[in-house]
């Protein structure tokens, strides 16, 4: 199966300049969708992890059936002020400005094995956000795992000491 037949390119979304690379065709087919699922719960399988944690939304969208076919947890990270309990946060630079996202305190023990979940990794500031979140509670990131990559952003230079997974290199 060729992942890419699923996703839908759009030109200039959400703005001038950007190929933006809709999941939602892979998603909305069952086969595509649980292939895309079974190939990172295969990559993860042997790392011993104990909680997968993603970036809302579609870090979500890709890690909870994960955490299922594994028998493990999800944790959530969020944008500030999302999360009802005590949280640690971190400040990260976006194209145009700053954000800032949060996971809960008590989600990671320290010392536990993490894998990072997202859909897509493009610059990697996401995803350094939210492995640096990871470790403020103690948490060892053993893996990060995309449906796609950006290589020509050059996302992974960032994040080179990690063991990285993706299925669809554009
Ligand atoms: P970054 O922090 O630059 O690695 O951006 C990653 C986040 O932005 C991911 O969570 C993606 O969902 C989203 N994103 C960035 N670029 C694109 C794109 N070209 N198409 C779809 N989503 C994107």
């Amino acid at each position: 199966m060729n992942y890419k037949d699923y996703i839908a390119v759009v030109e200039d979304y959400p703005k001038e300049g950007i190929r933006f690379k809709d999941i939602t065709p892979l998603m909305q087919n069952g086969e595509a969708y649980s292939a895309v699922v079974n190939d990172i719960a295969d990559f993860a399988k042997d790392k011993d992890i104990d909680v997968i944690v993603g970036p809302e939304a579609r870090g979500f969208i890709v890690g909870c059936p994960v955490a299922y076919i594994l028998g493990i947890g999800f944790v959530p990270v969020r944008k500030e002020g999302k999360l009802p309990r005590e949280v640690a946060k971190v400040d990260y630079g976006l194209e145009y400005g700053k954000d800032v996202l949060t996971i809960h305190k008590d989600a990671i023990k320290p010392g536990q094995r993490v894998l990072i979940t997202d859909d897509l990794l493009a610059t990697g500031g996401t995803i350094n956000a939210t492995i640096e979140l990871v470790e403020q509670l103690g948490g060892v990131v053993v893996g990060l795992a995309f449906m796609i990559e950006l290589s020509y952003l050059e996302g992974r230079k960032n994040l080179d000491r990690h063991d990285i997974f993706t299925l669809m290199t554009y």
